[in-house]
């Protein structure tokens, strides 16, 4: 079987394709440890379906009200057995993580109390829900105030600040997992567990939210095992593997959820209402494809890591450290690296492979921004994609693969777009 002849065919080197697989041989024990945890979340998701008695019924169409809708309120049952809480939300009518984020927020915060984040300052979108940017109809608005610890230069959590920021009027602690879109380390949920101890022993009767996107299974256990009151997240991202169209989740105690659910609806209608518009089959078998679908994300990542470092480029995280989430920062240094790195990515795509990202102005930000993804469903992140603000230092964020092979494919083809564009010598 001549492999490098199918690459040649995608347009990728024999240059490249042996560069790849000489930094892949070193990477069999990591994608071994990725693959037990991959293992063990398939059986916690397996067991949760079982345990549920998930059935054809359950993924039958709902339309109207959605009264009595079985294959979402099970649906719902499997959620929370998975992250092991008392209740979850999970529903198309959630139409993004902000959105999941917004609910959980508003829903557990009332005029005068405060909201505190003890990790500095939130992913970008959560500053108009918050009111850090005006917005209409922000938490500010509404008399909800929020504060905010940031961490320490070396990532670590400021328990100093922290207890100072916590007051008699702190409701809500909100937790982000991952990076997102900054430079400091992802946590474990091991050290997220740790804050919540901290922050509840400070003051025991705060309430917990943990922003999970990007996060979910990528660990054996969930910030909702180590005390947190609310996990929220996509279903666009990890969770929904790929397979789900639209969505987003809270999983927590019944106090917070319930609360969540007349947010979303109405005051007295709560979880009744909701047609589940035939989306029961794309969300169980997308939870159910989740954890092996993760573990692709993830090869990607340390793959494209290992790949970048070696070339003299700096990544986050670095080619050896542990994972918390399944996105990689690669500081290309150069606005054309970050063009020829998202136009391998995009052309190695299943989807509008043809098209050539650039940079644009787009709106909300404050330079270009450039962006590649070829993506079955609209704006999906658990799909290969990248993206990055041109300005210094160039990173460029790359996350997702629906399987390892195609995610190997994208970093092939944009490292053979960084050696045609002169930027890389093999
Ligand atoms: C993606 C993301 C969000 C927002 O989710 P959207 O679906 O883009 O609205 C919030 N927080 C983090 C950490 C994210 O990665």
């Amino acid at each position: 079987m001549d492999m490098h002849m199918m690459y040649d065919q995608l347009g990728i080197s024999r240059a490249v394709y042996e560069y790849g697989e000489t930094v892949l041989r070193d990477l069999k024990e990591r994608f071994e440890a990725i693959d037990q945890v991959a293992e063990y979340n398939q059986a916690k998701v397996l067991a949760a379906m079982q345990s549920n008695r998930v059935n054809a019924t359950h993924f039958a169409a709902t339309t109207g009200y959605g009264y009595n809708d079985d294959g979402r309120d099970n649906l719902e049952r499997v959620y929370a057995d998975v992250f092991h809480t008392e209740a979850a939300l999970v529903r198309p009518q959630i139409t993004c993580g902000t959105h999941a984020l917004a609910v959980a927020l508003s829903a557990n915060l009332l005029p005068g109390d405060e909201l505190m984040s003890p990790v500095g300052a939130p992913y970008d979108t959560l500053e108009e829900v918050i009111g850090i940017r005006e917005s209409k109809c922000s938490l500010k608005e509404y008399g909800v105030t929020y504060a905010q610890a940031d961490l320490k230069a070396d990532g670590s959590f400021d328990y100093d600040a922290i207890r100072a920021a916590i007051n008699e009027r702190t409701k809500l602690i909100t937790i982000q997992r991952s990076k997102g879109y900054a430079t400091r380390p992802s946590f474990s949920v091991t050290q997220i567990g740790e804050l919540i101890a901290f922050c509840k022993s400070v003051k025991p009767d705060v309430k917990v939210m943990v922003d999970n996107c990007y996060g979910e299974f990528v660990e054996t256990i969930e910030p909702s095992d180590v005390g947190a009151d609310m996990v929220v997240g996509s279903l666009i991202k990890n969770p929904g593997g790929g397979l789900a169209p639209i969505g987003g989740y809270i999983c927590g105690t019944k106090e917070c959820v319930d609360r969540c659910a007349f947010r979303l609806s109405a005051p007295g209608l709560g979880q009744e209402v909701g047609a589940n518009l035939g989306l029961m089959p794309a969300l169980y078998q997308g939870l159910f494809l989740s954890p092996t679908v993760v573990s692709g994300a993830l090869k990607g990542a340390i793959f494209a890591a290992n790949i970048y470092e070696k070339l003299g480029y700096a990544c986050v995280p670095n080619a050896t450290e542990s994972r918390h989430d399944i996105i990689q920062a690669v500081t290309l240094g150069s606005r054309e690296a970050m063009v020829a790195f998202c136009k391998g990515i995009q052309a190695a795509a299943p989807v509008d492979s043809y098209v050539t990202p650039e940079p644009w102005a787009m709106p909300g930000y404050d330079s270009e921004v450039i962006m590649a993804a070829g993506a079955f469903i609209q704006g999906s992140s658990i799909e290969l994609s990248a993206d990055g603000p041109i300005r210094p230092p160039y990173a460029v964020y790359f996350q997702g693969g629906l399987t390892w092979l195609h995610a190997k494919t994208g970093i092939l083809m944009s490292l053979q777009k960084m050696v045609e564009a002169g930027l890389v010598k093999l």
